[in-house]
């Protein structure tokens, strides 16, 4: 199956993903992961995106396409895969499609995580990331065993992430009004979208969504 999860930030894409994605044996590519772990290695890519990740701001289209593209053709996409955080443009979408018409396969659903902004500042304000596995928490709906450190990556300390800061999270909003949300009519358009109530509780969303792509 090849889907893609849209919605804001802070919606719950990373929390529902990998259970789907396992669920459904298809690899889960979040491109903000993606961007992390090359700002995190210090690589050349890194160094120039780091700047515009803590501002709240979008990576370049053609950056994000190239990433996106070498990692759509290593083998384990090839069956399928859960893209999550991307597209987030116009363009990025246009340039999926040119990737998948290549590879002469399809997007099968686009699920939108549909919920208010209120919920989603609520969540976004509340996160707490592991720095080595990415997994999210929060500190009222998620808490690790300890409270502090990562239920996975055992001693690894949690931390806000940069871009979660109060002062970033109304800058991300907009960037999403501005920028991602008309791609809700651009999927809608191709009979694609599949609107998922995201404002539940995690089991709840995650009912729903098992539902929508009928995983038992
Ligand atoms: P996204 O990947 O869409 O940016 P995350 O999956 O990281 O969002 O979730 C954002 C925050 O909200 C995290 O702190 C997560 O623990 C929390 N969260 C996710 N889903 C729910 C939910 N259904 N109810 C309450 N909190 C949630
Ligand atoms: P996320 O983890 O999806 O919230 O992404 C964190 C940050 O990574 C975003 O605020 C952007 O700066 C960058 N990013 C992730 N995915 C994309 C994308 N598809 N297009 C542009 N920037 C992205």
């Amino acid at each position: 199956m090849r889907l893609v999860f849209l919605g804001p930030p802070g919606a719950g894409k990373g929390t529902q993903a990998k259970d789907v994605a396992q669920k459904l044996g298809v690899p889960h590519i979040a491109t903000g992961d993606m961007f992390r772990a090359q700002v995190s290695g210090g690589t050349e890519l890194g160094k120039r995106v780091k700047a515009i990740m803590d501002s709240g701001q979008l990576v370049p289209d053609e950056l994000v396409l190239e990433v996106v593209e070498a990692r759509l053709v290593e083998d384990d996409a090839r069956q399928g895969f859960l893209l999550d955080g991307f597209p987030r443009t116009g363009p990025q979408a246009e340039g999926l499609d040119g990737i998948l018409d290549k590879q002469g396969v399809s997007l099968d659903h686009v699920v939108y995580f549909d919920l208010t902004d209120e919920v989603v500042i609520n969540r976004l304000s509340g996160r707490r990331s592991c720095p080595e596995c990415g997994e999210p928490y929060h500190i009222e709906f998620k808490i690790s065993k300890d409270s502090k450190t990562c239920d996975r990556c055992k001693g690894v300390d949690l931390i806000q992430r940069e871009d979660d800061k109060p002062e970033t999270v109304k800058s991300r909003l907009d960037v999403y009004k501005k920028q991602t949300a008309e791609l809700i009519d651009y999927y809608e358009s191709k009979g694609l979208l599949r609107r998922l109530a995201a404002d539940g509780r995690v089991e709840e969303v995650r009912r729903g969504l098992f539902e929508l792509l009928g995983i038992k």
